[in-house]
């Protein structure tokens, strides 16, 4: 429905969040240069530019294992549809609102009939706006092994007075495609590794930009990441969680994920070559961007860690324009079958 065309979003492009500078790899430069000519003057919004790019990149594709493909099919992109559309419903959901508190019991009520161990862990976090409570809901799946393998998704959306923002991409997309991937987990047996989906608070600044309100060792973002690294430190967890899996922003209908620098590079290849195996190196092109998010604390505790998001390219971010139109079954079929499909890799290199 939604080709990124040339009209002029309502509000004005959003300011970049969390530096999500593009570095291209090196033998994409002379693609990028050639584009970035014929761009001259585009701030890089046209979202079919950098597909072609992706496109052009990767080529190279082989064909999964019946296994694979197998998993893959077991993730549901109309389910994962169908609770972004019940999260737009409920409507904005910043930190300690009532909306975020029906939201949390919706997805409770999914995940728990998808047969996972549900948890909530409330805290208090001091922002720019007050004390605010937060909850980080977690599901987990018991494995062979008690070493843990996190699936994570923030579900607030980002406070705004000055219009609605009910973040279909943001926060929407992922924390749909995060209760599919748990109930398509869960309904193939016990697991090598035990599983933890989970579901942040607060990741959204209270202030207009990420780092407006940042003092010293106290962010004004990514609170509920921050609270789970720190439960893991105080409960001796940390090195039993062997890797994290971070999505944000993944359902546009124009899908384009380029590798976020931040993240370690075996879980980066371990999700890219998934994606070519299944057909999918159009939307997980190998371009690359710089992007702060909830997975940085996770990689300060040293954890190998991966983000997947799509905002650089991605024009209604942070606008009143992040509506359920932006996003498709489609895109998040493809992330969602992918990051599913990607599992037993990763579990198969963490068993090394
Ligand atoms: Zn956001």
């Amino acid at each position: 429905m939604d080709q990124m065309s040339p009209e002029t979003p309502t509000a004005a492009p959003p300011t970049p969040r969390r530096v999500p500078t593009v570095a291209p790899s090196s033998y994409t430069l002379a693609l990028l240069l050639l584009l970035t000519l014929a761009l001259n003057g585009c701030n890089g919004n046209n979202a079919s530019n950098h597909n072609a790019q992706g496109n052009a990149a990767s080529s190279a594709s082989a064909t999964p294992s019946a296994a694979t493909q197998a998993t893959a099919k077991a993730f549901d992109g109309e389910r994962a549809f169908a609770h972004v559309r019940r999260m737009v419903e409920i409507g904005a959901r910043p930190a300690g609102s009532a909306e975020l508190a029906r939201t949390r019991e919706y997805l409770s009520g999914e995940l728990q009939a998808a047969g996972l161990n549900v948890t909530a862990d409330e805290f208090t976090e001091q922002t720019p706006g007050g004390a605010r409570r937060m909850v980080n809901l977690t599901a987990e799946l018991a494995g062979e092994s008690p070493d843990v393998i996190i699936v994570a998704s923030h579900y607030d959306t980002k406070p705004f007075k000055e219009f609605r923002f009910v973040g279909a991409n943001d926060g929407g997309s992922s924390t749909g495609a995060l209760v599919e991937i748990a109930r398509a987990v869960a309904g193939r047996g016990k697991p090598r590794f035990t599983y933890r989906f989970v579901f942040f608070d607060g990741e959204e600044a209270f202030c207009l930009e990420w780092e407006q309100c940042t003092n010293a060792g106290a962010p004004d973002n990514t609170y509920g990441s921050r609270h789970y690294v720190a439960q893991l430190a105080e409960r001796g967890e940390t090195k039993r969680v062997r890797a994290m899996i971070l999505l944000d922003m993944i359902g546009y209908t124009n899908l384009s994920i380029p590798r976020e620098t931040y993240s370690t590079p075996w879980l980066v290849d371990a999700i890219w070559t998934t994606a070519r195996e299944l057909g999918h190196a159009a939307q997980f092109p190998n371009t690359q961007q710089t992007v702060e998010d909830d997975h940085l604390p996770f990689l300060q505790a040293e954890i190998p860690v991966v983000d997947l998001i799509q905002l650089s390219d991605y024009s209604y971010w942070h606008t009143a324009g992040d509506t359920l139109d932006k996003i498709s079954p489609r895109s998040l079929q493809i992330v969602g079958e992918t990051v599913v499909a990607s599992l037993p890799r990763i579990e198969q290199r963490l068993a090394r």
